[in-house]
């Protein structure tokens, strides 16, 4: 089964950013999906809390109702149909593990976030990309069990049109809505399945705690669906995982105070101000990256073979990049700007000496 299995190319680059490192280079990293932020003070001092307290035991398999109460306010949903998971990872292996037989097609935008290939591989399905909204609707057929949707996008940073969002509702048996980056949204309105589907009656709806609130280490995702799914999900849950990290759900408890919020809308003021820094790059070098509103990416097309320069870039300007192949586009390469304002500056102005 893992022979369709990709690695997940881009710790490697990291392993090789840190082994020239390790050799003393001054490596700036604009590889890594993760916020460079600490996670705000609230929310590690409900932690400190939590451990001093002696909550480090298993949690019900579904999360503290604690928590999935206030993920039932923030969406209008019943907690009873809400699990919390080990990282939104497990949300969406999960949910695919519950949707999908063998041979059944799962539709998934290209570019696209790596991983779903690998789950749907890995679950016996297959993959079917489509580009855009007419795309997807020749790509519909008797065969198309599922869609995932990813708005705003890794590894582009684009939102998802409505019609995208309305045929996935009218046309597909099941939605799977990955939203772990909804709340990182600069410019415009960045749709949810919610919008669409407001029972959830044939979508999972995946967030979770990693990006908005830069908790990537506490490992806590969650889903929403009101899909009888849900009993087979909690089954996996039980067998796989037993119950998500339990000092991060009683952390997490903080997610949602004016206090934390106050955190969360300074990370995003210094995440746009580094979007517009790096556009202003792009639009020098001439490099094509559409309308990059949300996330922490962009996804310029270079125009020559991604893996290779990025592979130059590394070696010779310390600079780390993604090559875009691995989220489906060979010419592209993918810029995260989760790092300081001033070392994504001095990594635009390396790859500048190496283009211009
Ligand atoms: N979905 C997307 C699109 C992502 O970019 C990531 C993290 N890179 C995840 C899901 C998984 O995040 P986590 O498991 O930390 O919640």
């Amino acid at each position: 089964m893992l022979k369709d299995f990709d690695n997940f190319e881009i710790m490697d680059i990291l392993s090789k950013a840190q082994k020239l490192e390790r050799e003393g280079k001054d490596v700036i990293h604009l590889e890594i999906g993760e916020p460079d932020f600490p996670t705000p003070k609230p929310i590690v001092d409900a932690a400190k809390k939590a451990l001093k307290d002696n909550k480090t035991f298993y949690t019900d398999s579904k999360g503290i109702i604690e928590l999935r109460e206030k993920l039932g306010e923030k969406y209008n949903f019943n907690p009873d149909n809400i699990i919390i998971t080990g990282g939104s990872s497990l949300a969406l292996f999960f949910s695919l593990a519950s949707i999908l037989e063998k041979g059944d097609e799962v539709l998934i935008k290209n570019p696209t976030y790596p991983c779903y290939k690998n789950f749907i591989r890995f679950l016996g399905g297959k993959v079917i990309y489509f580009k855009d909204e007419n795309d997807l609707l020749e790509k519909i057929t008797k065969k198309t069990k599922c869609i995932i949707l990813n708005s705003p996008s890794n590894p582009t940073g684009e939102i998802l049109n409505k019609e995208i969002f309305k045929i996935s509702y009218e046309e597909i048996p099941f939605i799977v809505s990955d939203e772990i980056y909804s709340g990182l949204v600069y410019e415009g309105k960045s749709y949810s399945i919610k919008d669409f589907d407001e029972n959830l009656e044939k979508s999972v709806l995946i967030n979770g705690f990693s990006k908005l609130y830069s908790m990537t280490g506490w490992r806590l995702g969650y889903l929403l669906t009101s899909l009888n799914i849900i009993d087979d999900i909690l089954k996996l849950q039980q067998n796989f995982f037993i119950s998500a990290p339990t000092i991060s759900q009683y952390a997490a408890l903080k997610a949602f105070d004016k206090e934390t919020l106050k955190y969360v809308e300074e990370m995003k003021k210094e995440f746009n101000r580094r979007r517009k820094l790096v556009l202003k790059y792009m639009k020098e070098f001439n490099w094509y990256v559409g309308n990059p509103v949300g996330a922490f990416y962009v996804f310029p097309y270079i125009g020559s073979d991604g893996k290779k320069f990025c592979e130059d870039v590394l070696q010779k300007k310390f600079v780390a990049l993604a090559p875009g192949e691995e989220f489906g586009s060979k010419m592209n390469i993918r810029i995260s700007y989760a790092n300081s304002y001033n070392k994504i500056k001095e990594g635009l102005e390396r790859i500048k000496e190496m283009i211009l």
